[in-house]
């Protein structure tokens, strides 16, 4: 996504046991609804007792949806957006003045080469939805209005410069049909595709308006740099796998690239696209007090989510290929923005592509919406190794964002990243060793004034105090060695303890609208954040807390943290969300993910507690695949491996891998399940429903900034 593309955690699948508070109804609504999960597979009786199997099985469904539609009575204290405080006008304007907003190149960089901009709206494949909306940003222009940092405003208006663009002789852009870019690069018989974005639809309307005006060409070739969905997910709006093996079109990745993009969200998958809804601000208004901007560029496109298998991998520092007449010359390297990456020259036409190593933006160590934790170090190395292989090249284009011309900028803008990311990695190392701590490095450590001048480096969309934090936390982890937090009371005990302290909610609140009315936002957060915590009945801290973030998002630059900060105030008035990601759309994109990758997020979903000693066995056989795993619980603990079925057993699931994937992600409609002949069962039925209903199912909607 999850930028990190990185995005995102669309691919979210499977069952994290829920966080929700454990009130009476909770237990056996997440229960249940982990049986609805694993759906298919209740009670589908015998091979040779179909009918009455079909029966059991209709009446746990009916049960279940009806439960079911019980859940998500979230509710909020109300309220609209507000304006900018003085104190936030204030912040914005001295901002405003020490940076050269006006500077003009970046303008003209990024409206150079406009051939076309779309209009109007890319909608869902049944017409339901509005995938994309190339006016909602339309507002985005001209001065920045008192709600917006105005050097993110400046980000925000640059990457409002959408459309499909000439780079250079024979490579195109198209920019603002998804977060991130679709390059296009000419070869003898077709146009090669570079990263197809992030969902079918994006990517097919892209490459239909491409081919409005540049001609009916073929796809030749399929480029994708790295593993995550935002560069691949719209593979199957550009070519289907059949396609892909008829004309023998190549398609390139790096090494490591199908089991990443596959696998490296299934496990927290719920939690990380609950928590993505923050980052990307994905559902807040496109307005001046709301979504401006994301930083890597507008919109995630939220719709069908695939992957095409590679035909050819990059897993070498250096490798030479022709693709459909013209020639690459690819780098791997892995283990930075992405586990698995990929950059590449095109000599002849002058040509760099910085893939997400680069792009017109500090990017994150750590995203705010959660990952493992990035190598700061490594990246730099990198782009210290793009410098040295740039040779002549007279333009740099990223998958995010606008490009570079000239080569000594070219050069100037690498360098410069580069320095970024090895200033802040040494400099908080050097903080760690003098014995500083995460947050007091955070406020350390100020880019020196050469860096911090650099529009394509400032924290649009990584942030330097994030960053410093991930830095910390890769070397030496979450805890700051201080005991006081070893084992601290959890946030809703400790809040509560802190009211009593200070004699109350009304006087913590009371403390924070005076820190409020100073400007003193962050500490008015801290304290109201206790109340909230502490004092979940009372609307007053609920009311000013979401105006304190208010403020907070007026005044960031990072996106993530002005969308994280909006979110929050949207969530305190209105509740959390009512509905998480759809994970039906990841459905094409999972056809590819090992059947171990589903088996390790299923045993991340046994309830614990309520597996113990309740040590079952059972056999799956997948006849589509001709693979068999014998799964089996022991101290509560689900293990699995992949052998011949146990005979001593409780039951044996036997299924095709499509069913499988679809009782998953609790994606199987009642006919999949109920009127599928791939699916049989042997064995006890009543062990079956036993083991099923071990496994919670998360429907990553979760309360974030409230207790409940
Ligand atoms: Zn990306």
């Amino acid at each position: 996504m999850q930028g990190d593309g990185e995005i995102l955690a669309t691919s979210s699948v499977i069952t994290a046991p829920s966080r929700e508070p454990g009130g009476a109804n909770a237990l056996p609504t997440r229960r249940l609804a982990g049986m609805q999960n694993q759906g298919g597979v209740v009670a589908a009786g015998r091979t040779n007792n179909v009918s009455g199997g079909i029966v059991m099985h209709k009446l746990l469904l009916a049960t279940l949806l009806v439960l079911l539609a019980g859940c998500g009575q979230n509710t909020g204290v109300g309220g609209t957006a507000g304006d900018a405080m003085p104190a936030t006008l204030q912040a914005n304007e001295q901002m405003a003045a020490e940076l050269e907003l006006d500077d003009p190149q970046d303008f003209e960089d990024a409206r150079r080469g406009l051939i076309a901009r779309p209009e109007g709206k890319i909608l869902s494949a049944d017409g339901s939805t509005v995938l994309i909306d190339f006016d909602a940003y339309k507002f985005v222009d001209g001065k920045a209005p008192p709600t917006v940092n105005p050097s993110l405003w400046r980000h925000a208006v640059l990457n409002a410069q959408i459309g499909l663009f000439k780079v250079t002789d024979g490579i195109w852009q198209l920019r603002g049909f998804d977060i991130a870019n679709m390059t296009l690069i000419e070869g003898k018989t077709g146009l090669i595709v570079v990263d197809p974005l992030t969902a079918r639809e994006s990517a097919s309307a892209a490459l239909a308006f491409a081919r409005k005006h540049l001609g009916d060409k073929p796809v030749s070739g399929i480029v994708f740099t790295h593993s995550h969905a935002d560069h691949f997910g719209g593979a199957l709006g550009i070519a289907s796998a059949q396609e892909v093996a008829q004309r023998k079109i190549p398609v390139i990745a790096p090494a490591g690239f199908i089991e990443e993009a596959t696998s490296e969200n299934i496990l927290v998958g719920t939690a990380m696209a609950r928590r993505s809804m923050y980052q990307f601000g994905k559902n807040l208004e496109r307005s001046p007090q709301g979504n401006v901007d994301t930083g890597l560029g507008k919109n995630i496109v939220y719709g069908a989510i695939g992957v095409l298998l590679p035909t050819q991998l990059i897993t070498t520092p250096e490798q030479e290929l022709v693709i459909d007449g013209v020639r690459f010359v690819f780098h791997n390297v892995p283990g930075a923005e992405a586990p698995a990456e990929l950059t590449f020259s095109i000599p002849d036409r002058k040509a760099y592509g910085g893939a997400e190593n680069l792009a017109q933006t500090m990017h994150n160590l750590l995203p705010v919406r959660g990952a493992k934790v990035r190598d700061s170090l490594q990246w730099s190395t990198y782009l210290q190794e793009a410098i040295d292989n740039l040779g002549d090249a007279e333009v740099y284009f990223g998958q995010h964002n606008w490009p570079v011309w000239g080569n000594a900028r070219i050069v100037d803008f690498i360098t410069k990243h580069r320095d970024v990311y090895k200033y802040m990695h040494d400099q908080t190392v050097r903080l760690i060793n003098a014995g500083h701590t995460p947050r007091e490095i955070a406020e350390l450590v100020k880019l020196p004034p050469s860096l911090a001048s650099f529009f394509g480096a400032r924290g649009y969309y990584g942030d330097l105090r994030h960053n410093v934090k991930a830095i910390y936390q890769f070397y030496l982890g979450a805890y700051d060695g201080n005991p006081a937090n070893l084992n601290p009371l959890p946030p809703q005990e400790s809040a509560q303890r802190w009211l009593d302290l200070i004699g109350g909610a009304d006087k913590a609140v009371a403390a924070a609208q005076t820190a409020y009315d100073q400007g003193d936002y962050r500490w008015a957060a801290e304290l109201l954040n206790q109340a909230v915590f502490g004092a979940p009945e009372h609307k007053g801290a609920k009311e000013l807390l979401a105006r304190t973030y208010e403020q907070l998002g007026y005044m960031a630059e990072a996106a993530t943290w002005r969308n994280s900060y909006l979110t929050a105030a949207m969530e305190l008035r209105e509740g959390p969300p009512k509905k998480g990601v759809d994970r039906s759309f990841v459905i094409d994109m999972l056809q590819q993910t090992p059947i171990e990758r589903f088996l390790e997020a299923m045993a991340a979903a046994l309830d614990g507690p309520a597996a113990d000693g309740k040590n079952l066995k059972v056999n799956l056989v997948l006849t589509d695949l001709e693979e068999s795993y014998v799964l089996w619980i022991e101290n509560a603990v689900l293990h699995f491996k992949k052998a011949a079925p146990a005979t001593d057993a409780n039951a044996t699931l036997t299924l095709t891998r499509p069913i499988f994937i679809k009782m998953m992600t609790g994606t199987a409609g009642v006919q999949d399940t109920l009127l599928s002949d791939d699916l049989e069962i042997d064995g006890s039925q009543i062990d079956l429903v036993r083991f099923f209903t071990l496994f919670d199912k998360a429907p990553g909607t979760f309360a974030i900034v409230t207790t409940e």
